[in-house]
């Protein structure tokens, strides 16, 4: 099991067509044994040649490029890896490009305090950028960043440029995926801010960071995220519980990282006018996350009276487009003045 609800096989002495019968096998096994919901099985097939110098992570990435494949194409199928580039590779090659051109741009957001109606924080939201120059949402991405292990730099760079705002005074809430849990490089960053001196007006308040984490299947050691999360606090740092109420396992987390805040995820919030199963949730949340002394904010505020609802239930802190929509911070890059200036002004006026 490589984690979550992924598995390796590995077949010796076999070669492709033999991988594809064992995949054939295994997905005919599954459905019919059925497990419920019913769940699709994609396969990624890599096959080892002796004549080449692969180790096995190299295997385990091709592999993995040919299960993306397959996953693109409809999923519940299988696919061999060909070496050449796919179009996963494409999404790889653009990301790196984009971190290498600096072409990631942040957004922030306020999140509101409902006692006093301040901004106590932002939310930073990062986009990428298209050769257009057209700003590209994460959910296009950070599933093939996080695939293919680019997510830590990115999350790298948006703490940067979070921390950099928390220097100038500003309260800052930044989100980071589960595989950036643990990255050495990240604590140093947050260290060194927080450490900074405070003659220079620099240096972290209290609660001034919060860090969002969602849980997902890459979450697989609980241990080493406590032990993070718990270093993340040591430094002064916050930790959310981002999409709270979404996961499998989100009560579990709750009991086991340091969070300071949950975030009720917007599939709650929506409808909660009319719904009276997301009330009745929205405020067994509210009341859960109470009584263990958490913060409770609420994402997705699309109007007024919902917001009103929200307070009545006793929710601390609310963000949505009726509070404000997310802004770009980011002044142009040196990418995007390059692209203006090779641009027509017709061409320009168009856009
Ligand atoms: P999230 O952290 O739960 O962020 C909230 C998302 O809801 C944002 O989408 C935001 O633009 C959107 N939103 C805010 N208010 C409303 C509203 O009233 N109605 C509706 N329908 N949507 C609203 P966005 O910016 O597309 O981000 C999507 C997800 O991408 C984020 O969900 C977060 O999980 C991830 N993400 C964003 N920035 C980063 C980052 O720097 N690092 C990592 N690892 N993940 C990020
Ligand atoms: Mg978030
Ligand atoms: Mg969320």
């Amino acid at each position: 099991r490589l984690g979550g609800d992924e598995f390796a096989v590995a077949l010796h002495e076999a070669g492709e067509h033999e991988a594809l019968l064992v995949a054939e096998e295994i997905r005919r096994h599954l459905a019919e044994h059925g497990i419920d919901p019913p769940a699709g099985v994609s396969v990624g097939i890599a096959l080892f040649a002796a004549d080449r110098e692969l180790v096995a992570d190299d295997l385990l990435t091709a592999a993995d490029v040919a299960l993306y494949d397959a996953k693109q194409a409809g999923g519940d199928q299988s696919r061999v890896y060909q070496g050449d580039t796919t179009a996963a590779l494409g999404w790889v090659g653009r990301i790196r490009g984009a971190l290498d051109e600096q072409r990631f741009v942040l957004y922030a957001q306020p999140i509101l305090a409902l006692a006093d109606e301040r901004v106590t924080h932002r939310e930073l939201l990062v986009r990428m950028l298209s050769d257009d120059g057209d700003a590209i949402l994460p959910g296009s991405f950070i599933p093939t960043a996080e695939r293919f292990g680019l997510i830590t730099e990115i999350d790298r760079w948006v703490t940067a440029q979070g921390l950099a705002l928390a220097a100038q005074g500003e309260g800052v809430s930044i989100n980071l995926s589960a595989h950036s849990m643990g990255d050495a490089g990240i604590l140093e960053q947050v260290r060194c801010a927080a450490r900074a001196a405070p003659a220079a007006r620099a240096g972290l308040r209290p609660g001034q960071v919060i860090f969002e984490i969602t849980e997902t299947a890459a979450m697989t050691n609980m241990r080493d995220a406590r032990a993070f999360a718990q270093c993340l606090n040591d430094l002064g740092c916050d930790l959310a519980l981002d999409d709270f109420g979404t996961g499998f396992g989100s009560f579990s987390y709750l009991k086991h990282l340091p969070s300071r805040y949950l975030k009720i995820d917007i599939e709650f919030v929506r409808d909660l006018l009319a719904n009276a199963t997301d009330q009745r949730v929205v405020r067994a949340i509210t009341d859960v996350g109470h009584s263990l002394g958490k913060l409770i904010i609420a994402e997705g505020v699309e109007d007024r009276d919902t917001l009103a609802l929200l307070r009545e239930y006793g929710v601390d802190y609310a963000q949505g487009l009726y509070l404000g929509a997310p802004q770009r911070i980011t002044p142009p890059t040196h990418w995007e003045r390059e692209l203006r200036g090779v641009r027509t002004p017709a061409q320009q006026r168009a856009r």
